[in-house]
């Protein structure tokens, strides 16, 4: 007799299997991401950001303009691929250069601001891991038109105000830099390569690669041997312009004020071109390697470098997958959050389906509750232990007495009570009663 698991499997077809480090999200996961991009809609409603929605796809010169030639997602992340009409085309690994994009091509940033948001799915070819993942999830802000710091201050305390809606804000610290302005940067780098140079032999080796292709980058390493050499190299604070630092110091001042607590970080650089002054990143320990939750910043001047009028303009992403992980690791979703039915209507004889069904549209139109109706019949016995299954705290069951009498049993499934008959007319109120 041949096995049918191997027949299955080896004669007739190999199964084909997602790509790997791109994700399924399960209906048992579904919940939890509904929640948390619902309470993040539902906040950013209330600080009037307007969602915007761009394709996936991009040209590709969009992405080697914004992001910079020399990091690690053009060199080395992008799923790049040509069109059948052989145009360069782009899955997009982040969503800031598509915001931009498409607010230039609509007109949306001349002379004007623009508080927005967006959310998807973005794609880089990193090695897979916990917290790392091919295809993953941001939820993104950015906004356009406002020089000062207190927007950049906003957008910390909006995400300050997200943490703590989630009741994860115990978990994350705030760790807080100045890039300041290109040309600081520009004679800050000088420093930092001449000082670099002179001891490339002790430098890890993708720090010796960007030596020249991406020095600020070494500041973030994460060798030990390259950090303990760059305790004695030149400060970015003897760099920084003027602007900036007054800049700085006036966005920690509103951090102060707000009472929202971080750490200075000066070797926070970020691993996109386009930042300048302030940066930001929460991270948390809960995670272990992959720390950073939601990471952002100033980019005055990419509006302009992808072809439009200077616009000064900041914001952040935050990667959905880990901070799932950080909810599910600190135990803080709320029991509300499940897709599990909370009434289970059982239909038990002839000719009762359709009062089952009438009976959970009665609910359906005047409460909130999850029923989940049982279609396709079946003994008593059977139904009930689908029910149970299910989930639900009480199943109601529509016999065919009951459907004469206008009236449903119910049952409950979760505590030792008593079966109790109730006239349809009452079932509303009374569930209503029996739920609380
Ligand atoms: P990392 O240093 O972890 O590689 P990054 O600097 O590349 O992050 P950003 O490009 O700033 O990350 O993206 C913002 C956020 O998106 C990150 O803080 C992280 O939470 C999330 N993120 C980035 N890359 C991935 C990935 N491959 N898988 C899952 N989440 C990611
Ligand atoms: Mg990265």
């Amino acid at each position: 007799m041949i096995n049918n698991a191997f027949y299955r499997n080896t004669i007739l077809a190999k199964k084909i299997q997602a790509i790997r480090g791109m994700n399924d999200i399960l209906p048992e996961q579904s919940a939890i991401w509904q929640y948390l991009e619902g309470t993040v809609a539902n906040l950013l409603k209330r600080y009037c950001y307007q969602e915007i929605r761009t394709p996936i796809v991009e040209q590709t010169a969009l992405f080697k303009r914004s992001i910079g030639e020399v990091t690690d997602i053009v060199e080395k992340e992008m799923y790049t691929f040509e069109d059948r009409n052989g145009d360069s085309l782009t899955l997009r690994p982040e969503g800031t250069a598509s915001c931009v994009r498409a607010c230039e091509e609509h007109g949306l940033l001349y002379n004007q601001i623009q508080r927005l948001w967006y959310t998807g799915p973005m794609f880089r070819h990193e090695r897979p891991q916990k917290g790392r993942y091919r295809q993953f999830h941001q939820i993104g802000v950015e906004t356009f038109g406002m020089t000062g710091p207190d927007i950049d201050a906003e957008l910390i305390i909006l995400s300050a105000r997200l943490w703590k809606e989630l009741g994860i804000y115990d978990a994350v610290t705030l760790e807080l830099n100045s890039l300041g302005s290109s040309q600081a940067r520009a004679e800050y780098k000088e420093a930092l390569v001449a000082f670099l140079a002179e001891r490339k032999d002790q430098l890890d080796e993708d720090s010796q690669r960007r030596l020249d292709s991406n020095p600020m980058r070494i500041l973030d390493s994460k060798d030990p041997n390259t950090q303990a050499l760059l305790d004695g190299a030149p400060v970015f604070d003897d760099y920084i312009d003027q602007e900036s630092k007054e800049h700085f110091e006036q966005l920690c001042a509103m951090l102060d004020a707000a009472g929202i607590s971080y750490t200075l970080n000066p070797r926070l650089v970020r691993g996109l071109d386009y930042y300048c002054k302030t940066v930001f990143e929460w991270t948390t320990t809960e995670l272990g390697a992959q720390g950073t939750v939601c990471a952002g910043g100033r980019y005055d001047g990419l509006v302009e470098q992808l072809g439009g009028r200077t616009t000064p303009a900041v914001g952040f992403a935050m990667g959905v997958e880990r901070l799932i992980l950080m909810l599910e690791t600190l135990n803080v979703i709320p029991e509300s959050v499940t897709n599990k039915p909370q009434i289970f209507i059982a239909a038990v004889g002839e000719g009762v389906a359709s009062h089952g069904l009438l009976l959970g549209e009665v609910l359906r139109e005047q409460t909130d509750l999850r029923v989940q109706m049982h279609c396709g019949g079946g003994s008593f016995k059977n139904q009930i232990k689908k029910a149970d299954k299910s989930g639900a705290d009480i199943a109601l069951i529509m016999g065919e007495n009951e459907a004469a009498n206008s009236e449903v049993a119910v049952k409950f499934l979760r505590e030792a009570r008593e079966q109790e008959t109730v006239s349809q007319s009452d079932i509303v109120a009374y569930l209503e009663k029996v739920l609380n």
